[in-house]
């Protein structure tokens, strides 16, 4: 009897107890400002909140009871009302049954949702929402137990935030397209002037008219460059520098831009070398004009500030995987050096080491900043070290794919192998460099850093009766030079062993050379492989005898072969503006090249239709009235002449002309004003050395 009336009194505690709680947990959720909801295992609505009717602005009696997907987004802001069909969480909408609804909604654990409800005026509330489940619950029991947050505040916010940063972006935009039409109407009227300072510069002149247009023709250059600078900064800035995909050989792009910046280091005692890895591929896929563009602002800054010692230009393999390898390019110098403390600045747009190096070096201070954004768009990077005073190293890495195209053999020629040389160079970096190539070609190689020390070479060869087959010297030396080396050997062998001149084309001097008794020349630095033909060649022209084959020595240089070619070769030159037309008419015949002259698209195509095998390549406007040069070139191809390469003239150095230009079916395309240097170097291309 006890017992019963101890547990009856346990029970009506324990009632009282969960009646207390109840109670209060009934009072939190009333009084609190967040909106709660709960509802049955079939979304039917329990019990809501003061804070859940305010947001949605119905009366209770027209909420308890109904479903919830009357109050909340569905199915593209309707509701269904039947219970297991779509719901919407996080954005995307679930099949209520399917296991990933199970998994949203597993017994137990706090989920947070992201969803919409609809209040009464049907503006659309986004909240998120704390829900717990409980199975335990049927229909018309608690089940799901939501806390809401409205966070259309929070929204507003976000919203605006997303409208200002695309008003920014526009913006941007609108900038960067008014920089590059803008440097695009600047860079046409240059034309002209730096077309005709060139020609003005051929013509008689005074020292000191000489001077002045020589002043122009920089100031000119100069503003040319900071014009191009500028329009890739603003492209970069907008996100609109586009990459190409083209197959190229690494090996010649290398060699060209050291071709390029030996001019700067003309009359400086400086040497330009060119190192390339064993085990670079011959070919690779990426931007050649881009990985170009870097490569040159390197070894221009590396030109620009040494006076003495060398430059070198070294490409090599970082990493490997089947279809990319991570390129390491160095540029080294010996030149003034940057302060440890300046070594990232530099790469920040408009930095440069000091104000006094602006005055005497020129420059825009871009040219860093704009390799640095390239190089990491090509998913490499760029640094540098440096020790002031004695030269720094700039360090360029970028991903390259290899290339399935014809893998160009860089077999060396067979006939060298075994051969014997003599290579004498002062410069000891250069010396094992040409040491390295002609030892990779099967050759022996003697190599000695005096004339004195090359002499005794060969006296002791001939003294063992096993002489060279070909010596290779360096011009310029300290103590006896090469033309006076040249000279010695000649007197001391009576067989006429082939002599080559490999000098910074600074000091070639053929009549020096042909005088000093040389047999052919090749400035530093030349490619691999043109060093090897060059020697091929020269062991050719040597007969059995030891003798030379030519009557007359006639000095081999790289431009023989194509100095004959030149005076054949015949453009025709489609361009309506008459300044420009002049420029690139003069520009053209004083080279020694036959030009004829349309006048417009359809002069062109008619001029080219009659005669087609006149013609070897067609240097193309791209604006003018009526046929413009994209249309001229399309019914050229069309027409069936697919073979004559058509290489456009565009002042527009805008996104996407160079696809265009390809599109239709040019080859390759310059950009105006027009550069001789470029211009030849197309028609090289295309023209003479087309094999
Ligand atoms: P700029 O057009 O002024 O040459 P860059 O961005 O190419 O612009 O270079 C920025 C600065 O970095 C240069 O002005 C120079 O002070 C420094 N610099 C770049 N390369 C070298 C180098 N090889 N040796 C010494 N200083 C260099």
């Amino acid at each position: 009897m006890f017992l019963e009336e101890q547990i009856k009194k346990f029970r009506k505690q324990t009632y009282a107890e969960l009646q207390e709680v109840k109670k209060q947990f009934e009072h939190l959720i009333t009084t609190t400002l967040n909106p709660i909801i709960i509802t049955d295992d079939q979304a039917w609505i329990i019990n809501a909140n003061k804070a859940f009717l305010d947001m949605i602005g119905y009366p209770e009696d027209e909420v308890k009871g109904k479903l919830i997907y009357k109050f909340s987004i569905v199915e593209k802001g309707t509701y269904k009302t039947t219970a297991g069909e779509l719901v919407y969480i996080n954005d995307k909408f679930f099949e209520y049954t399917s296991e990933k609804v199970s998994e949203l909604t597993r017994e137990g654990k706090v989920h947070n949702w992201k969803t919409y409800y609809i209040n009464k005026n049907r503006v659309i509330i986004p909240v998120t929402q704390d829900i717990i489940f409980s199975f335990k619950g049927t229909r018309k029991r608690p089940c799901a137990f939501a806390i809401i947050q409205n966070i259309t505040e929070q929204r507003k916010t976000e919203i605006a935030l997303i409208k200002s940063k695309e008003a920014a972006e526009q913006a941007n935009q609108a900038k960067s397209s008014f920089l590059a039409n803008m440097s695009h109407e600047i860079r046409t009227p240059m034309n002209g002037i730096i077309g005709f300072t060139d020609m003005l510069l051929e013509t008689e002149l005074d020292s000191e008219q000489a001077d002045y247009v020589t002043t122009i023709k920089q100031s000119g250059e100069a503003l040319l460059s900071l014009i191009n600078g500028i329009l890739d900064f603003s492209k970069i800035e907008a996100g609109k520098m586009d990459f190409k995909e083209i197959d190229f050989d690494i090996e010649v792009l290398a060699y060209d831009v050291c071709k390029l910046i030996q001019p700067r280091i003309i009359n400086k005692n400086v040497e330009c070398l060119c190192r390339i890895g064993d085990n670079l591929p011959a070919m690779v896929i990426s931007d050649p004009y881009r990985i170009r563009q870097v490569l040159i602002n390197l070894l221009g800054n590396a030109a620009k500030f040494t006076d003495h010692g060398e430059i070198e230009l070294s490409l090599d393999i970082e990493a490997e995987w089947d279809d990319r390898i991570l390129l390491h390019a160095k540029v080294r110098d010996t030149g003034i050096g940057i302060p440890t403390d300046k070594l990232d600045s530099i790469f920040r747009a408009f930095q440069q080491v000091g104000a006094s190096t602006t005055g005497k070096y020129g420059g825009s201070g871009l040219g860093l900043t704009i390799c640095r954004q390239i190089s990491r768009l090509m998913g490499g990077n760029i640094w540098a070290e440096s020790e002031p005073g004695r030269g720094s190293i700039f360090h360029l890495t970028s991903l390259l794919k290899k290339s399935n195209e014809r893998q160009v053999k860089r077999f060396p020629p067979v006939s060298l192998s075994r051969k014997k040389v003599l290579i004498t160079d002062d410069n000891t970096t250069s010396l094992e460099m040409i040491k390295h190539i002609l030892e990779s070609a099967g050759m022996f190689v003697t190599g000695r850093s005096t004339s004195e020390g090359a002499l005794k070479a060969i006296e002791a060869a001939l003294n063992t009766k096993n002489l060279f087959d070909i010596c290779i010297l360096d011009i310029l030396m300290p103590g006896m030079d090469g033309y006076e080396l040249a000279k010695r050997i000649r007197l001391l062998c009576e067989k006429q062993i082939p002599l080559l001149a490999f000098s910074s084309s600074a000091d070639r001097n053929a009549n020096l050379c042909e005088e000093a008794g040389f047999n052919g020349f090749l400035p530093k630095p030349s490619s691999r492989m043109k060093l090897l033909k060059m020697i091929e060649r020269l062991l050719s022209e040597t007969n059995e005898k030891g003798q030379l084959e030519k009557k007359e020595p006639k000095l081999v240089t790289q431009y023989s072969i194509r100095e004959d070619v030149k005076h054949t070769i015949s453009i025709l030159l489609v361009e309506d503006n008459p300044v420009n037309l002049k420029l690139a008419l003069k520009l053209l015949t004083k080279a020694g090249y036959g030009v004829a002259v349309a006048g417009n698209g359809q002069e062109a195509i008619d001029m080219f239709s009659t005669e087609p095998k006149k013609y070897d390549i067609i240097l193309m406007d791209i604006q003018m009235p009526k046929l413009n040069g994209f249309d001229t070139t399309k019914i050229l191809r069309d027409k069936g002449f697919t073979q004559i390469p058509i290489i456009a003239m565009t002042a527009n150095a805008m996104q996407g002309v160079s696809e265009k230009c390809l599109s239709v079916g040019m080859n390759d395309y310059i950009s105006k004003p027009i550069k001789r240097e470029i211009v030849f170097e197309k028609l090289r291309e295309y023209v003479v050395e087309k094999e």
